[in-house]
């Protein structure tokens, strides 16, 4: 296997969105299997689209899913720079020699004039593009304008006739006729280059061997293909991922669950859920859905994505994030929760929260949450002074919908039951209120749902007598005795 050289590449418009982090996802996966490099360039030749701050958020984001970089913007390397706006002369001397060989030339033409082109061409319903008005002039005069200080971008001087085929790993030949690409810019009249030269000079310059990025970039690739072959460089593999869609079709959006990844990270999910999560959106290995970080890489090729777009699907995240969560060691789960409780609970709640309490607890809510952020609403009545009091409505249904004392004195002996507990372990405080059951006759179901109300504050809870020994008699006790005094008040 050929050591691969690939690269996330992504522009500093902000976090990245999730089709963007699963192409370096797999970027990254196809790096660590070949035992090649991985490597982050900065985009930033656009300056106008430029948001401050997403170096340190598309890094952030990188780091929380466990994507190493062997070279990259903030720890350097042999290829660099790796940000694209301090590479400047690199491209400027890739378009000077383009205009040396005849390839490309200085355009003239203002904006006004270019959108009353656009203008012409739309009403006559042609296709819109430059038509080459600067390239017939001649090479001097174009040379003595630029020299005088004259505004220009420089152009490609596309071959008219022809046609250009790229080979994309995952669709073979893509062939366009050349006479429908029109004289792009290579270089804006700021000295930064476009995307189109920007990409064939670094990724020659810093030897990738696949470009990996989205196919929304699939009809600019023959573009880069006659760029590559004008500089003589030798053409990349492509591999252009397919968008995700959003869960009927159409676009992906926010609405769908579809994050960005520091927001998956706040909420409470596991990195190797969410990488496991976004490899498997558009790649499979036969019909698993689980698969470790380590077995990915051992498995994972870009060869075998899907070239259907994949459908983006929360519940699967959800689901597997439920898994990670309860494969993980009790105590490297129990130190998360903790600390996620630490984030969410009240100000009053003490901190640091007891490691050996949240360790105790961690069992009896691990199979109840899907994402680390559930352990809050679950278990919160274990950190709190006073467990709040549900309303009476909540206490009084079914067999006490019109028994508020009866339901205040079935209350009323739990306490009492519980005071009398001896060990105060879960089999001794079970035993204590099923006898109870027994003997005044309530239900089980209709007596444990009030006490559960009444010690958790909730109506769907951890389970009840193990939560009982932990919370502890007196605090048990206490939760009952308000119940009951505000059912008789
Ligand atoms: N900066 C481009 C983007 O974010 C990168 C495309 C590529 O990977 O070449 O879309």
């Amino acid at each position: 296997m050929t050591p691969a050289r690939v690269r996330y590449a992504p522009s500093p418009t902000g976090d990245p969105h999730v089709g963007n982090i699963r192409t370096a996802v797999w970027t990254w996966l196809y790096a660590r299997h070949t035992g090649g490099k991985f490597l982050v360039r900065l985009e930033d030749t656009d300056q106008s689209r430029a948001v401050p701050g997403s170096l340190e958020r598309i890094l952030a984001s990188l780091r929380w899913l466990g994507l190493d970089w062997d070279e990259g913007p903030d720890i350097g390397g042999p290829y660099g720079p790796y940000v694209q706006s301090e590479r400047l002369p690199m491209y400027q001397a890739a378009a000077a020699r383009l205009i040396e060989q005849g390839n490309a030339y200085p355009c003239f033409c203002s904006s006004e004039e270019l959108d009353a082109l656009r203008t012409r061409q739309q009403a006559e319903k042609r296709p819109t593009g430059y038509e080459g008005k600067c390239r017939t002039i001649p090479a001097a005069t174009a040379r003595s304008r630029v020299n005088a200080g004259e505004p220009h971008v420089i152009r490609f001087a596309t071959p008219r006739d022809g046609s250009t085929t790229v080979v994309d790993l995952l669709r073979g030949d893509v062939t366009v006729e050349n006479r429908t690409l029109d004289d792009f810019v290579i270089l804006k009249s700021d000295g930064f280059p476009t995307y189109h030269l920007a990409h064939p000079v670094d990724d020659t310059a810093m030897e990738i061997t696949h470009v990996t990025r989205g196919d929304e970039w699939l009809p600019s690739a023959p573009r880069h293909a006659l760029l590559f072959d004008a500089l003589g460089y030798p053409r990349p593999t492509y591999v252009h991922t397919p968008i995700i869609l959003a869960p009927g079709g159409g676009k992906l959006s926010k609405r769908h669950g579809a994050k960005f990844v520091l927001e998956y990270a706040e909420e409470g999910y596991l990195p190797d859920a969410l990488l496991n999560f976004l490899c498997i959106t558009g790649w499979g290995h036969g019909d698993d859905t689980v698969f470790t970080r380590e077995r990915l890489i051992e498995l994972f090729d870009l060869a075998d994505l899907s070239l259907n777009p994949a459908t983006f699907d929360m519940d699967k995240l959800n689901w597997l994030n439920g898994v990670y969560l309860r494969e993980m060691p009790e105590r490297d789960l129990a130190e998360l929760l903790a600390r996620r409780l630490e984030h969410d609970l009240p100000a009053d709640a003490v901190r640091p929260l007891d490691r050996a309490f949240v360790e105790a607890i961690t069992p009896l809510v691990r199979e109840r949450i899907q994402v680390l952020g559930d352990v809050t609403a679950l278990a919160d009545f274990f950190f709190v002074d006073q467990i709040p009091t549900p309303t009476r409505e909540e206490f009084l249904q079914k067999r006490f919908k019109d028994d508020a004392a009866g339901a205040a004195a079935a209350i009323e002996g739990v306490a009492t039951a519980l005071e009398a507990v001896s060990p105060w372990e879960t089999p001794a405080i079970e035993s204590a209120l099923r006898g109870l059951a027994e003997s005044t006759g309530v239900k089980v179901g209709d007596l444990f749902t009030l006490v559960r109300l009444a010690v958790t504050g909730k109506r769907v809870s951890p389970p009840l007598f193990e939560s009982i020994e932990l919370l502890g008699e007196t605090k048990a006790v206490d939760a009952l005795r308000r119940a009951a005094s505000m059912l008789r008040g």
